[in-house]
């Protein structure tokens, strides 16, 4: 056996949940472990610890991705009301990605693992189509309220206890209801920056889109600021790697993505990419192909699956039935943060190491391999449904011949 890779600062190894932290595990002692002498520092995220430590375990991570620029996650327990009963929680913790977000500032992008046999319903996409989405503000901090019929209902802003700007929403005759949403220059600026940073590290042309034409003043402002931040400090970087940045009206988007080829990133606002991101993933065929990376204008990164923590899986293993839990993009967390530690430390043999690995798993289900879920949509004649584990081991048979 060839001499283990050699690392030289650590990944941010945060474990998780359920189903996938029983991934986790076997993803690093059959898949990492003996090939790379891994360097992590290792946070508990799992909803004990988490528990246990006041939730200052996820603050710890969040900090630690910041101080060395990579990190790698689980899934983890969103708790909601059953979950605070079923763990016996002292407190209902926010949701982990939301507290790293909030710290890192940063902006999620989601790509599709593609593989032959399953084929995206939108036949002319022949590469990845990943969505970028802005994950702060508009409807999702909107303030909300219904108004009575006669009434008036007035947008204003005070500045130093005065009236600045009033201005009429409506003038009601019947009942009706009203919306107020915000966004700040600062986020906008941070999401800029993360969509160009990205771009230039996958090399792939960045579209963003709105709807400035009618919304002049709100939309809009999402427009220049990236006009302004790529003409004063990216137009160079892109045309030196040869990639374009490219705005267009939202509609306009949706229908230039469907008829594309795909192989970009789109950027789109926080409803925008919501709604987009669930519709590219069922195109692209599989929630448990989607990988998810989160990404900060300073240029830190976060790595992880899409999907959840397989709850309904977790709970068949627990009763000792062997389930058929796809590894996939739980394994692309792992290559993502990997390959990026080797980009920036200068190790070429970690980086090689992590693009063999994501070869084998894409020619693992390419051969016919795959889970359960994949094999109920792939078009492959010999497909062999596996529970997990023997998935997995196929999988280090395939990279043990690469
Ligand atoms: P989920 O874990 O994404 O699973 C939903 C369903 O999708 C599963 O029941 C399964 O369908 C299928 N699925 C998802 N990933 C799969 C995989 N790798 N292999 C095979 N099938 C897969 O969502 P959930 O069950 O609604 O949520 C469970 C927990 O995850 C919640 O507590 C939530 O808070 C948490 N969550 C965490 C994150 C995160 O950490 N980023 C994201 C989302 C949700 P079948 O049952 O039909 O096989
Ligand atoms: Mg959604």
């Amino acid at each position: 056996m060839n001499e283990k890779i050699k690392m030289s600062v650590p990944l941010v190894e945060m474990d998780g949940d359920e189903m996938t932290r029983v991934l986790w595990t076997q993803i690093k002692e059959r898949l990492l472990l003996p090939y790379i002498e891994l360097k992590t520092e290792y946070y508990d995220l799992g909803l004990e610890n988490r528990d246990k430590t006041g939730d200052k375990v996820t603050r710890d991570a969040a900090y630690a991705i910041k101080k060395y620029g990579v990190g790698v996650k689980c899934a983890t327990i969103t708790p909601n009301a059953d979950r605070v009963k079923e763990y016996n929680l002292r407190e209902m913790w926010a949701s982990p990605n939301g507290t790293i977000r909030a710290v890192l500032d940063g902006t999620v992008f989601r790509s599709p693992i593609t593989v032959k046999g399953i084929e995206p319903y939108v036949k002319t996409w022949r590469k990845p189509i990943t969505i970028a989405r802005h994950a702060y503000g508009d409807v999702y901090k909107a303030v909300e309220a219904k108004v009575p019929e006669k009434s008036e209902a007035y947008i204003t802003v005070e500045k130093d206890g005065e009236v600045i700007t009033k201005k009429l929403i409506h003038s009601f005759d019947g009942a009706g209801i009203i919306q107020g949403m915000h966004n700040t220059v600062k986020s906008i600026s941070s999401f800029a920056r993360s969509c160009f940073n990205f771009a230039l590290g996958e090399g792939q042309d960045l579209w963003f889109s709105s709807k400035d034409t009618i919304s002049k003043q709100y939309d809009h402002t999402f427009k220049d600021i990236f006009a302004e931040i790529f003409e004063n400090e990216y137009k160079e970087k892109f045309n030196e790697k040869g990639i374009t940045y490219y705005y267009t009206l939202i509609d306009d988007a949706v229908a230039r993505v469907i008829r594309s080829e795909g192989g970009f990133i789109w950027a789109c606002k926080n409803y925008d990419g919501d709604v987009m991101s669930d519709m590219v993933a069922n195109a692209f065929g599989d929630l448990a192909m989607m990988t998810s990376v989160l990404v900060s204008p300073d240029g830190a990164y976060e790595y992880e699956a899409a999907h959840g923590t397989v709850q309904r899986h977790y709970y068949n293993y627990l009763k000792g039935i062997p389930t058929s839990t796809n590894p996939a993009a739980t394994i692309y967390a792992w290559t993502g943060a990997l390959k990026k530690r080797g980009e920036l430390d200068g190790i070429a043999s970690l980086t090689d190491f992590a693009a063999k690995l994501e070869k084998a798993v894409v020619m693992t289900v390419e051969n016919g391999y795959m889970t359960k879920g994949l094999c109920a949509l792939s078009d492959l004649e010999n497909k062999v449904s596996l529970n997990t584990d023997a998935f997995i081991s196929k999988i280090k048979e395939t990279l043990d011949t690469l």
